[in-house]
């Protein structure tokens, strides 16, 4: 995970109390009139300026080609920003879940749990070293998954494997998950078959998609609310 802050004078109109919100990166191309559009939680933001966590990956894409080569002083096109997705509340107990790419989304929405809430939060990071210190209710319990363990155990979707192992709760739960596509239409489907919860206690979000860039993800997600 790479953390970039983003300021500048362009950032004065920047609406405040926006963590968790998402914002766009815009990269221009030379060869077309559609920019490529990339998008990103606000971690955290002061009054001059956005950080935003890039989750780091081998696939070459231009966010995160652009994160890896940035330095101080490169200026980027960002548009937004879009609505949050708060996990819901009040409820009886919460159930958060998402790998690297919602760890942004996800610490913003645990600091902002009421004290005395109740539940797990399952978190997928690649090593051990990607695990953080994150601001939570006590009786909210952390899960990490460490991605490169599980797989030399050759474990499909760990995310869901874990899930799989919570306690069933009673009462109103509310459910907050976001990963990659494939592995969030299986934890929707299993959720939804096992808590029977009204919508907007039920949100289930793919922040990406194994082997797609996001403009082809867009087209998939699209597909997929249909
Ligand atoms: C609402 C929302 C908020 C998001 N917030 C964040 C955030 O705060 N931090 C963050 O890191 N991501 C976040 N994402 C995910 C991010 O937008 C995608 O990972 C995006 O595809 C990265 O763009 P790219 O240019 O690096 O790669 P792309 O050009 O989109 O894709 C190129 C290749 O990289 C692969 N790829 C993309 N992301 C990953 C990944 N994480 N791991 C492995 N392979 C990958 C693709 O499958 C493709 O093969 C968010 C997504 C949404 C919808």
């Amino acid at each position: 995970m790479l953390r970039i802050t983003l300021g500048g004078a362009a950032l004065a109109d920047f609406p405040t109390e926006q963590a968790s919100a998402y914002v766009k990166l815009v990269f221009p191309q030379t060869n077309s009139s559609r920019p490529l559009l990339r998008t990103y939680t606000i971690r955290h933001q002061t009054a001059h300026s956005i950080d935003i966590d890039f989750a780091l990956h081998d696939a070459k894409g231009p966010a995160s080609s652009w994160a890896m080569n940035a330095q101080v002083g490169d200026c980027i096109l960002v548009g937004g920003p879009g609505p949050k997705r708060l996990v819901t509340q009040p409820a009886d107990n919460f159930i958060i879940a998402g790998d690297m790419t919602a760890l942004p989304a996800i610490s913003v929405n645990l600091a902002m749990l009421p004290l005395n809430a109740t539940g797990f939060a399952i978190i997928e990071v690649t090593t051990r070293a990607d695990i953080q210190t994150l601001e939570h209710p006590a009786n909210m319990k952390l899960i990490w998954v460490i991605a490169n363990e599980e797989a030399a155990q050759n474990r499909d979707n760990p995310l869901l494997a874990h899930i799989k192992a919570l306690p069933q709760f009673s009462g109103l739960t509310s459910i907050w998950v976001a990963c990659e596509f494939n592995g969030m239409k299986l934890i929707r489907k299993y959720l939804k078959e096992r808590y029977d919860l009204p919508k907007a206690y039920f949100y289930t979000s793919s922040y990406w998609q194994k082997g797609h860039s996001e403009d082809e993800h867009k087209v998939a997600k699209s597909n997929d609310t249909e």
